[in-house]
C-alpha cells in the first residue's frame, strides 16, 4: 500500500501565540494512523518552535522552501543542511507561489529538489498548470515539463524518497477545487511519467493533491485511486478543519 501524506502549508501566516494554540490543538486531535504521515510546513522563523512543540508527537514538520546551495554567500537563504539540523522532514519545492511570484524556473526547482535530498530531507515537488494552460489543453505538457526537469537532473531513483504534489494554480487559495475526476486524471498522468522510467517505483510514489481542499471536499478527492493525500493551505490554519481533512485521508486509507 502506498504511503499517504497530509501536509499543511501555513504560507506566510502565524505568530508564536497563534502557532502554539494551533499545534496544541493538532497534537490533541490528530490520531496517529499507520501509513499516513501528517506534517506542517511553517515559515522559517517558527520552525524551531514547531520542532520543539511537535517533538514526541506523531506529527512531523517541514519547510516551505530551501536554497539550491548547501552553504556560502547567499544572503537571506536557508539551506537543506540547516533545516536538517533542526530535524526537518519535508520541504516544499516549486510551490506555484515561488514559481510565479519569485520567478523560480524548472532548472532552479530541480536544483532545490537535489539540494533537499542531499541534506536527507524529503522534497515535496509541487507541479501544476495555470487556468490558461488548462483551457489551452496544455495540462499534460506542463506537468511533463515540470517533472522532466527533475528526472533529468536527479534521475528516476530520486523519486523513491520524494513526494509529488499536484497543485493546479487555478485552485490554490481560490476556493475553486479540481473535481475528483480532474485530480485523478492529472495524478494518473504524473504517475505515468515516472512509470515510463520505473513502473515499480511509480506504483509506490506518493502523489498528493493541493488546491482549496476543505473538510467538505477532502473525502471524495482522497478516494480517487491515484490521490494519496493532500497539501493543504488555508484549511491547515484552522485546527478543526485540518483535523477533519486528516480524518478523511485516514478513512480513504482504510477503504483501500
Ligand atoms: C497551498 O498553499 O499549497 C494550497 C493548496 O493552498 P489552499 O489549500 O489554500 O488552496
Amino acid at each position: 500500500m502506498r504511503r499517504r501524506l497530509v501536509a499543511g502549508n501555513w504560507k506566510m501566516h502565524g505568530s508564536r501565540a497563534v502557532n502554539l494554540a494551533l499545534l496544541s490543538s493538532l497534537k490533541r486531535s490528530i490520531v496517529p494512523i499507520d501509513g499516513l504521515g501528517v506534517a506542517v510546513c511553517a515559515p522559517f522563523p517558527y520552525l524551531s518552535q514547531v520542532a520543539d512543540s511537535l517533538r514526541g508527537s506523531s506529527l512531523v514538520w517541514g519547510a516551505q522552501d530551501l536554497s539550491e546551495h548547501d552553504v556560502g554567500p547567499y544572503t537571506g537563504e536557508v539551506s537543506g543542511p540547516m533545516l536538517a539540523d533542526f530535524g526537518c522532514a519535508y520541504v516544499l519545492v516549486g510551490h506555484s507561489e515561488r514559481r510565479v511570484l519569485h520567478g523560480e524556473t524548472d532548472r532552479q526547482i530541480a536544483a532545490k529538489f537535489g539540494a533537499a535530498q542531499r541534506a536527507g530531507l524529503i522534497p515535496v515537488l509541487c507541479v501544476g498548470e495555470t487556468l490558461e494552460q488548462r483551457d489551452g489543453g496544455e495540462m499534460q505538457a506542463v506537468l511533463r515539463r515540470q517533472v522532466d526537469a527533475v528526472l533529468k537532473a536527479s534521475g528516476v531513483a530520486a523519486f523513491r524518497r520524494a513526494v509529488v504534489a499536484y497543485e493546479p494554480v487555478w485552485a490554490i487559495g481560490t476556493g475553486r477545487t479540481a473535481t475528483p475526476a480532474q485530480a485523478q486524471a492529472a495524478h494518473l498522468h504524473l504517475r505515468s511519467l515516472v512509470a515510463a522510467q520505473d513502473a515499480g517505483l511509480a506504483a509506490e510514489l506518493t502523489i498528493v493533491y493541493g488546491g482549496s481542499v476543505k473538510p467538505g471536499n477532502a473525502k471524495e478527492i482522497f478516494s480517487m485511486p491515484d490521490v494519496d493525500g493532500g497539501l493543504i493551505g488555508g484549511a491547515s490554519l484552522v485546527a478543526e478543519d485540518f483535523t477533519a481533512i486528516c480524518s478523511a485521508a485516514a478513512a480513504a486509507q482504510k477503504q483501500e
